[in-house]
């Protein structure tokens, strides 16, 4: 069987920096299920589907053909076998994922492939619910989480250093909503496994984080 390991936590806990970092480490291929999502958002935005209509987004995300590949060790994302990377990381397309995840049919057509990845290769698999329901027998678990304020923080030194203007209090805000949209959603609702390890990164490094998961692997 391959070696899963599934990490699984709020908007910039880290979770994608400790995975990748792993993943090389270990040898092994780095899922970002976000990205998956991200892709699915990025069509329903483009197609100018209403995000708030569960039943328009249920019938339009069919349309998305989503799949990934590797170059060079780093994920890309295909959405109908247009590489949409440059796409998916601005604010509006992760708040939209946020609404569209929640729709069933969205997490459906994502389940399989997320499954087939994992059951075929070793991999880390980060996202929302991957201990929890997408791969309950990977081991090991782990939460990754951090105060809203040090997550905020992060993202917006992210941000400056790309060049980029930011707004503190603006990214914390969106930060705790695109948490309460994700912990409070009937479906797959962002929660720590009952086997999974919690570990609070806001005082600790990304060394120290990954070490501290790496010690976990079998
Ligand atoms: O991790 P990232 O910020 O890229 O995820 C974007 C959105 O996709 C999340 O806010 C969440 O709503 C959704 N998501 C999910 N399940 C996953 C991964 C991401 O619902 N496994």
């Amino acid at each position: 069987m391959s070696l899963n390991i599934a990490i699984d936590g709020p908007a910039g806990a880290g979770k994608s920096t400790i995975a990748k970092l792993i993943a090389k480490k270990k040898n092994i291929i780095y899922v970002d299920t976000g990205a998956m999502y991200r892709a699915i958002a990025l069509y329903i935005l483009r197609k100018g589907t209403d995000v708030n209509d569960t039943e328009a987004i249920s019938n339009d995300c069919k349309g998305a053909n989503v799949t990934i590949g590797y170059e060079d060790g780093a994920q890309i994302v295909y959405l109908n076998g247009e590489n949409v990377n440059a796409f998916l990381r601005t604010e509006e397309v992760g708040l939209t994922a946020s609404k569209t995840s929640a729709v069933p049919a969205v997490r459906a057509q994502i389940f399989e492939l997320q499954q087939k990845l994992a059951k075929e290769n070793d991999c880390i698999m980060d996202g929302r619910d991957i201990g929890t329901v997408v791969l309950p027998w990977a081991s090991p678990k782990i939460f990754l989480t951090a105060s809203s304020e040090v997550r905020a923080k992060r993202r917006y030194d992210e941000l400056i250093a790309k060049g980029e203007s930011a707004d503190l209090e603006q990214i914390k805000e969106d930060i705790e909503k695109r948490d309460y949209q994700d912990m409070h959603r009937e479906i797959s609702p962002l929660k720590q496994a009952d086997d999974a390890t919690l570990l609070d990164t806001s005082n600790m490094t990304i060394e120290q984080v990954a070490d501290a998961v790496i010690a976990m692997c079998p």
